[in-house]
């Protein structure tokens, strides 16, 4: 079994854990938290021991019914893995612990590449992070991008992808952010930061992209163009992404033309935190002429990076060194099924 620990039992934190405790192979040595909140005492009923970054805080916790197993530097001695999913920066400022109890680290895209030094996509680069000892599991519209880009320049070659991200403002639990009525530009400047950070990943690929956010909490939108070397199908397209173990494609039988729905669909299935772990790719929208191929891809931003911070866990502690095999077993252990598969 790899013992997985997990710092920063937030968003991203809560279900890392919960995929975690659903392999056969991996179990929860702890989860962390700063303040005796709701989802401390999620960690609670789930069993996960709990651990706290400040120590002293400890009375606080109790005093809400919460008992404590010990510091973060406790429960990352007791690690293989640590998966950080503590806010953007903070866990660089980690490292150095990690670095002292020569533990595995694995940070999420909220930090720099240059944190870990290597950028992980399972369907992208999972051979290339057998063994090593830090991981960064690149953000959620970065590995929306890498799954498809990749996929299509295996195929034919991309020549030139142009990407366009309408961000959702904030998470749905997220009670202080916004804008509540604006679209931002995030940033006015053209390339966003999406494009470099897809190279982090798929160094040789040309990308520009453009990114704002706007008052939604459901899920980001990709508008994506891609200029392809070779001429392009749109029947391969489809079959590509039907035979993609973390591609699913919106087809027209559904009705749906929106993340509300796409959202509402994920929830009716029966899917934990109606949580999307694949790309939604809307099958109309796929329009392929001569080397041309444009779509729309929705992406649930709390969800994708799960099923790839699970893989990234298998990769670095080489326990499994086939991505298909790992990808599978990931997928397998969370009954995670593409959504075509049920329309
Ligand atoms: P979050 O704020 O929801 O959760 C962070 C958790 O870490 C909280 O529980 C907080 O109490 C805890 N924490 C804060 N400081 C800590 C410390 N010093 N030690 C231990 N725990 C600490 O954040 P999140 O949205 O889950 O984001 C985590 C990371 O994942 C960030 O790098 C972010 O950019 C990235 N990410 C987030 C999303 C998303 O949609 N939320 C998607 C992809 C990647």
């Amino acid at each position: 079994m790899i013992k997985v620990a997990v710092n920063g039992y937030g968003t991203v934190g809560k279900r890392v854990a919960d995929a975690v405790a659903a392999q056969k192979d991996m179990k929860i040595v702890g989860v962390s938290k700063t303040r005796p909140n709701a989802e401390a005492f999620v960690a609670k009923q789930r069993g996960y021991p709990l651990y706290i970054a400040d120590i002293t805080k400890k009375p606080a916790f109790e005093k809400a019914g919460l008992s404590v197993a010990g510091s973060v530097e406790d429960m990352c001695r007791l690690a293989d893995v640590v998966v950080d999913a503590t806010p953007g920066d903070v866990g660089a400022t980690n490292k150095s612990l990690y670095e002292k109890l020569g533990v595995n680290a694995i940070w999420q895209g909220g930090e720099d590449h240059e944190v870990a030094g290597f950028s992980f996509n399972s369907s992208c680069n999972y051979r290339d992070a057998i063994g090593r000892k830090f991981v960064r599991v690149v953000s959620c519209n970065t590995t929306g991008l890498c799954r498809i880009i990749h996929a299509i320049d295996q195929e034919y070659g991309a020549a030139h992808v142009h990407a366009v991200m309408v961000r959702r403002g904030s998470d749905p639990g997220e009670i202080k952010k916004g804008p509540i009525d604006a679209v931002v530009l995030d940033p006015v400047s053209v390339p966003s930061h999406h494009g470099p950070d897809v190279l982090t990943v798929l160094p040789h690929i040309s990308i520009t992209t453009m990114a704002m956010i706007v008052p939604t909490t459901m899920m980001h939108m990709h508008a994506v163009q891609i200029t392809t070397k070779k001429d392009v199908s749109r029947e391969r397209v489809i079959e590509l992404i039907n035979n993609h173990p973390r591609m699913g494609l919106v087809r027209k039988s559904a009705g749906i033309r929106s993340t509300a729905e796409l959202k509402e669909f994920a929830m009716d299935l029966g899917r934990p935190r109606s949580d999307l772990w694949e790309n939604c790719i809307f099958e109309e929208s796929i329009y392929a002429k001569g080397k041309e191929l444009c779509f729309f891809q929705a992406i649930h931003q709390e969800a994708d990076i799960v099923v790839e911070n699970i893989d990234a866990i298998r990769a670095m502690t080489g326990t499994e060194k086939d991505p298909a095999k790992s990808i599978a077993m990931t997928n397998a252990a969370l009954n995670f099924i593409p959504i075509q598969k049920f329309h």
